[in-house]
């Protein structure tokens, strides 16, 4: 299928690669349309390790600012309230002064109590020793708790990391954010560029909405949804509509797309068969995998670069589309909009109601009912027909069940993972 000598091996150990960012050719193992499935993690964490953050920042009136990430520290120009106090017994410094690769020495100039501040203001190198409730000396930023911090005659000594780490500002901005930010009297801050996503669907048999359906032709549902997901991610989105399966059409969005954004998502042509020219196409304009992924629905998954841009291919079918997103989109997205330390959707267990037939081998994302009994306690069942094409089946669903590549039949009563979907579908 492809003119390469080297095979995609789904069991090669990705930890074994270098850390992020990595350049595609690099990955060049993984270039073929595999015939092994890649199993959800290895997907996930491949993908990771080529996404750079983004750095640009933008000034934005805090109105503008619910859901971006901070690009950089406020720093309240009063104190809320009146002054601050110690929340601990420590050690009062400059939150620069501490090294990340060393001990940090520092003078200790004084004391600070509750109700009995100490009245000067600490420079480079110095620390004050303060108690719970003490006010922070002018200049101090940071207290580092007294068991992290060794005190002697040459001074107060301070391990690396005793104190948070570089970049734990880098927050996603949400209404308790505002409201703190407004209540330091700051109306405007830094927060990175917003990601702008190109997207477009392709396949012969699609229609756009507002025009009369010929026989076999369906209306492009996932443009919708993808634009629905996007904006709840905060990106700036562009629709290209739907483009024919024809190569050189193909080939003009592709270009287009890549030079006008961040990150240019499709759906459809990447099943077999189809991902043949898909692939050709791309390889004339970029560097793309092609994945089979061992998961249910969303099987086929292209992911690459095309020029600057990330590339994801998503399958066609519209629930694939929605799973996909959210089980591989969604946290690229996020680690590129300059999020640190994405974490997971989280997930938790829940007794089901009613059994479920699976076949051991994938990863299944089943859209499940999650309901509450008159005793308050939760259980879960699917939204029935579990069809790949069934966007109603998300519609009503308000959980992913989550059953893994191993697991088999499940009885009812039995505790399966559940994924809530609140605030995101
Ligand atoms: P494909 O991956 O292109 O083979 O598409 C798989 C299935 O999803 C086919 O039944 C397509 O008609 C359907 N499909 C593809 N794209 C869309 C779309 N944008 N909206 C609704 N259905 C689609
Ligand atoms: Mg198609």
């Amino acid at each position: 299928m492809s003119s390469s000598s080297s095979t995609f091996d789904p069991t090669n150990d990705l930890s074994k690669m270098s850390s992020a960012p990595r350049t595609l050719r690099e990955a060049s193992c993984a270039d073929d349309y595999d015939p092994n499935s890649m199993p959800v993690a290895k997907a996930r964490e491949l993908i990771r390790s080529f996404l750079a953050p983004m750095t640009a920042i933008e000034r934005v009136h805090i109105r503008s600012a619910l859901g971006r990430v901070l690009a950089e520290e406020v720093v309240s120009p009063i104190a809320v309230p009146g002054h601050d106090n110690s929340a601990m017994d420590g050690y009062a410094v400059r939150f620069e002064d501490l090294r990340q690769d060393g001990d940090t020495l520092l003078r200790r100039v004084g004391e600070s109590f509750a109700g009995k501040p100490w009245p000067g203001a600490i420079a480079a190198g110095e620390c004050v020793r303060i108690f719970t409730g003490g006010v922070m000396p002018r200049g101090a930023d940071t207290v580092v708790m007294q068991e992290r911090a060794v005190e002697d005659t040459s001074g107060v000594r301070i391990a690396p990391g005793a104190v948070a780490k570089a970049g734990q500002n880098r927050r996603r901005i949400h209404p308790a954010e505002l409201g703190m930010i407004a209540s330091l009297g700051i109306g405007e801050i830094g927060v990175f560029r917003k990601l702008r996503v190109a997207f477009f669907s392709t396949g012969d048999e699609l229609k756009s909405i507002g025009t009369p359906l010929a026989a076999g032709e369906i209306y492009d549902s996932n443009r919708y949804t993808l634009h629905g997901m996007l904006t709840r991610l905060d990106c700036d989105v562009i629709d290209m509509g739907v483009i024919e399966d024809v190569p050189e059409k193909l080939e003009r969005a592709f270009a287009t797309a890549a030079a006008a954004a961040d990150v240019v998502i499709t759906s459809g042509g990447v099943s077999v068969g189809e991902a043949d020219y898909v692939k050709q196409l791309l390889d004339k304009l970029g560097e793309v995998l092609f994945w089979k992924i061992a998961m249910k629905p969303g099987r086929p998954l292209a992911y690459g670069k095309i020029g600057g841009a990330h590339f994801f291919g998503l399958p066609g079918n519209p629930v694939s589309v929605m799973v996909t997103f959210y089980q591989f989109v969604r946290d690229a997205l996020l680690t590129l909009q300059g999020q640190r330390d994405v974490a997971p959707l989280p997930t938790f267990r829940v007794a089901l109601s009613a059994p479920i037939k699976k076949v051991p081998g994938r990863t299944e994302f089943q859209r499940g009912i999650l309901t509450a009994n008159a005793n308050g306690a939760w259980s879960v069942r699917t939204t029935g027909d579990q069809g790949s094409g069934i966007l109603s089946s998300m519609s009503r669903a308000n959980c992913f069940i989550i059953l893994g590549s191993d697991t088999g039949n499940v009885a009812a009563a039995e505790l399966v993972e559940v994924q809530l979907l609140e605030g995101l579908v």
